[in-house]
């Protein structure tokens, strides 16, 4: 029995079994890791009296609540397969995922009735649990399952290479794939992120990026538990709520998507309001170094960028406190023991060492390192496309500094090519940024009979005077700009698609371009 999640919880119990370890205002708790511990364990005991065993897979389908973390820790005390379900998928979406899964338990909260509904089977297949009171036909109530049950620890051999979680894609490029993370990939990824963001026991986390998500979970959830700090969750975003829930309870430190940074932003808070906190952190998608700054200079948030992907588990890069301003923009330097390469051609690299690039030089992200998915899960072909030779191929475009520093610029699906000139949609969206009247902007291309392609760009605008001519001229005074990278259509939106964790659904926008031109 090597280290594991399991095994971690427990130790950061035996050490501080008095302090307070999770708290959730929504519903009045305060629990000390130890009586966190024997809720885990009751549950925990719980499922396995379901039927749960060793290997068994337990969907969820919950908001960040106190269920939610007792419900991860109870499925590694028994050995169970842990699959968070992002709460805001579709009915369809979600039973795809629950289909490919295939869990005993799915556990699901009131808010989720109207997805759940027509997904609830016959208990002998698949049992469906509700944490709040329900009337639904043949679904169980979770605190009716916990009624007479012991609160004693349960036996389980955990083996480092056990399967800890299946984590679903984003599905922002194609379907959602399943990823498999270890017990050993994950206490890699904890420990690494613990040292990197200088966490003590004093710390206090705010959990409101989705805990279904790996970022949150991994890269600030887990390391926070490990090292013996506090959490407080948020059952969801409201960027007024994060401002209070920060003075209100302490709150050192917590993940945010770039998104929710942005939202935060226009809620017109000072520096006082987050005067607890030492550090703010983000990533799973570009944040523009205009707004960076502005958190940085005006509220003095101290930021850490994480960049990675659910595969990775998911961070491979950060970018420190230190070199926020003078490389506002780039994702950081590698992970300890992880390795980034940047390389021209999938099938040169790695035996023909030639096919790295040069310093300034775009081409693939590929990477490897301790908290490597093994595979996806059922997806023999994809795991071997995503893992070929061994490294993972990101599918997304990057150049490497002088100074060691990655700079990621696109995806690869998301890159725009017109009239054979290869343009980054990321380029075009931080200059947009940049201007004073914009909320939001996602630049994408549209079919072009002349050049293949033109860019398009949706915009949210803060200023109601903005339009398309203020835009463009402020794009063609821009010297970082060359002519043809400018957008030839804009296009004023009330949101920009994104799902829950933040990220820009761009196919949405590309099948939009499409109708509007057809
Ligand atoms: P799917 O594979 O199903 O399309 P997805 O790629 O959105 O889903 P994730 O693992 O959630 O799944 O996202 C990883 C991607 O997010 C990265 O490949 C990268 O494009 C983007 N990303 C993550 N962090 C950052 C960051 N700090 N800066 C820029 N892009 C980022």
């Amino acid at each position: 029995m090597g280290p594991n999640l399991r095994s971690m919880f427990e130790q950061t119990v035996a050490k501080y079994p008095e302090k307070e370890g999770l708290v959730d205002s929504r519903l009045g708790i305060r629990w000390t890791y130890h009586q966190w511990d024997l809720e885990v364990n009751q549950l925990a005991n719980a499922l396995r009296e379901a039927g749960v065993e060793k290997g068994d897979k337990v969907s969820t389908v919950l908001f960040n609540t106190a269920e939610f973390a007792t419900t991860l820790f109870a499925c590694m005390k028994i050995g169970a397969i842990f699959n968070p379900i992002n709460f805001r998928l579709s009915s369809k979406e979600i039973e795809f995922i629950i289909n490919d899964a295939e869990p005993k338990v799915v556990m699901f909260e009131k808010a989720t009735s109207e997805q759940m509904k027509p997904l609830i089977k016959d208990p002998a297949v698949m049992q469906f649990w509700s944490i709040d009171e329900h009337d639904l036909a043949n679904v169980l109530n979770y605190y009716e399952q916990m009624d007479q049950v012991s609160n004693r620890r349960p036996d389980c051999n955990l083996d480092e290479d056990d399967i800890y979680a299946l984590m679903y894609t984003s599905g922002t490029t194609g379907m959602p794939k399943g990823v498999i993370h270890t017990h050993r990939d994950m206490m890699d990824q904890a420990l690494i992120m613990a040292a990197c963001l200088r966490l003590t026991n004093e710390d206090r986390g705010l959990s409101v990026a989705p805990m279904f998500h790996c970022a949150e979970l991994h890269c600030a959830f887990f390391p926070r538990v490990l090292i013996g700090s506090t959490t407080v969750v948020l059952h969801h975003f409201e960027a007024a709520k994060v401002i209070e829930t920060v003075r209100e309870e302490h709150v050192t430190t917590f993940f945010a998507a770039p998104t929710m940074w942005n939202m935060m932003i226009q809620e017109n808070f000072n520096k006082e309001d987050f005067q607890t906190l030492r550090q703010g952190l983000y990533g799973g998608a570009p944040m523009a170094p205009a707004l960076t700054t502005r958190l940085h200079d005006v509220l003095g948030i101290q930021l850490i960028q994480a960049y990675g992907m659910t595969e990775m588990g998911p961070a491979i890069t950060t970018l420190s406190e230190e070199d926020q301003v003078t490389k506002a923009g780039s994702a950081g330097r590698s992970l300890l023991n992880h390795e980034v390469r940047v390389v021209r051609t999938r099938e040169g690299w790695p035996s023909e060492p030639e096919d790295i690039c040069k310093p300034g030089e775009l081409g693939e992200i590929i990477v490897r390192g301790p908290s490597m998915m093994p595979g996806y899960y059922n997806r023999p072909g994809d795991s071997h496309e995503a893992l070929f030779k061994g490294w993972y191929h990101s599918g997304d475009i990057g150049t490497y500094d002088e100074d060691g520093f990655l700079w990621v610029r696109d995806r690869l699906k998301d890159m725009i090519i017109s009239g054979g000139e290869n343009i980054y949609s990321r380029e075009v969206e931080d200059l947009l940024f940049e201007h004073p009247g914009v909320l939001d902007a996602a630049v994408v291309g549209e079919p072009d009979e002349t050049w293949g392609e033109t860019v398009t760009a949706y915009i949210v605008k803060k200023d109601e005077s903005l339009d398309e001519k203020i835009l463009d001229e402020f794009c063609a005074s821009s010297d970082s700009l060359a002519r043809y990278k400018r957008p030839r259509r804009y296009e004023f939106v009330e949101e920009l698609p994104r799902n829950a964790s933040g990220k820009l659904q761009k196919f949405k926008l590309r099948e939009r371009s499409a109708s509007v031109l057809e």
